[in-house]
């Protein structure tokens, strides 16, 4: 195995990349109001006459901009999915179908309620979840199928669609990664029957935590929200509980950062989509790496990660760490990425305490991909300029070569 060495010569990129999040005035003056208001929560009132609430306001804004017609807000994406999962019908026993790479909290979010996360592999050009694989999976249990849109890139979206109606299966997208994104012209999120997304500091749009559920069905937004408020029903009494919920009411305080935030977003949504392009064409010809399959029907990818991977040959006589280390010595913010969630034992001993049975679940490509060969790198070096661009493929290149 070749090793880091210490002779590493003048780094490529001196100058920081942008920090994250970014904030001004406007932040400050709408969390002042919400707090001169005294409505701070997600229930209550105003002690101001006439008062507007954000969080209503905000859910508008932002399923406009993901071009859905329904938002509901929740504390986190986690439990975004399983508000999702328990909208659409999933029960404590069910299936539910969704890719081995991802963030764990695809699956926990289904078996905090007990709920069976299935998993299947993803593709090797695109790290997404395998469509056929996921024909495969199907079973008398299935309820679900979660689309994870990995990186900001969407899922086959037209393909999952198909096989949802074929089995009678709900589709759910798992957007956490894709604010901005679109498929066919049309943004992610409300194109399957529900998707969720995520707010937490380290995504596109962040509000330090929070979630949001996106959805064209109206009927499908209602139980998602009284799921959500304790089971009350909207436009119903306040002692009106006719389902089991829980509370996960965003606040208002979050929903004022949010609002802020999203006078930045459409920008920051263009300059990745644009820079990522622009690091595409220069990666494209080093040799040793490979990019990620580029789908036309991806008409906008909203880049919270921008991946790409190391040729196979190449994987196999590097660590993919020393890799990532490198290019940090070289300036650039890098990650190793997520492990196959099929490898984590506290998943399999979840799993085995919900059904009695010990699962094992068989997706080479992506242990393979999370293991050896995917980098990240993560999306505040998207919002550079585009010298920050040329450096960072210079950089790539810079860590390759010093392997051949
Ligand atoms: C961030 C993320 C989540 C979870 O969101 P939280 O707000 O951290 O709970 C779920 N799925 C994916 C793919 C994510 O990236």
């Amino acid at each position: 195995m070749k090793k880091l060495t210490n002779q590493h010569g003048e780094l490529v990129r001196k100058a920081p990349y942008p920090t994250w999040p970014i904030s001004g005035e406007l932040e400050k003056q709408i969390l002042e109001d919400v707090i001169n208001s005294g409505k701070w929560g997600g229930s209550g009132g105003s002690n101001i006459p006439d008062y507007e609430a954000k969080l209503p306001e905000f859910e508008k804004k932002f399923a406009l901009f993901q071009d859905a017609s329904h938002g509901v807000s929740v504390v986190n994406g986690t439990l975004a999915i399983t508000v999702a999962l328990q909208a659409v019908g999933v029960k404590p026993y069910d299936e539910v179908i969704m890719p081995s790479y991802t963030f764990i909290a695809t699956a926990t979010s289904a078996l905090l309620f007990g709920a069976i996360p299935v998993f299947v592999d993803v593709e090797e050009q695109s790290l997404l979840i395998d469509p056929e694989e996921v024909e495969k999976a199907v079973t008398s249990k299935t309820k679900a199928i979660v689309a994870v849109h990995i990186g900001g890139t969407p899922a086959d979206l037209d393909r999952l669609r198909q096989i949802a109606d074929k089995y009678n299966l709900a589709l759910i997208e798992d957007a956490a990664q894709a604010v901005g994104s679109e498929w066919k012209g049309r943004g992610v999120g409300a194109i399957g029957d529900i998707g969720t997304f995520s707010f937490q500091s380290s995504k596109n749009l962040t509000s330090g935590e929070g979630g949001i559920i996106l959805s064209n069905n109206k009927q499908l937004a209602d139980k998602a929200w009284s799921i959500a408020n304790v089971g009350r029903v909207r436009d119903g009494a306040w002692y009106q509980h006719d389902e089991i919920g829980w509370n996960l009411r965003m606040t208002e305080l979050q929903a004022a950062v949010l609002l802020g935030q999203m006078t930045r977003l459409e920008k920051q949504v263009e300059r990745r989509n644009q820079n990522a392009k622009l690091l595409n064409d220069l990666l494209n010809t080093i040799e040793g790496i490979h990019l990620f399959k580029q789908d036309p029907r991806v008409t906008r990818n909203g880049h919270h990660l921008y991946m790409f991977y190391l040729d196979r040959t190449l994987s196999e006589q590097i660590d993919k760490p020393d890799f990532v280390k490198k290019l940090g010595l070289e300036g650039i913010p890098s990650a190793t990425g997520y492990t196959a969630l099929n490898r984590y034992k506290s998943i399999i001993q979840s799993i085995r305490d919900w059904t009695g049975e010990e699962r094992i679940y068989n997706c080479p490509v992506a242990e393979r991909m999370g293991d050896q060969q995917t980098i990240w790198i993560t999306q505040t070096v998207l919002l550079s300029d585009e010298e920050g661009i040329y450096d960072a493929a210079k950089a790539v290149k810079k860590v390759v070569q010093s392997y051949l």
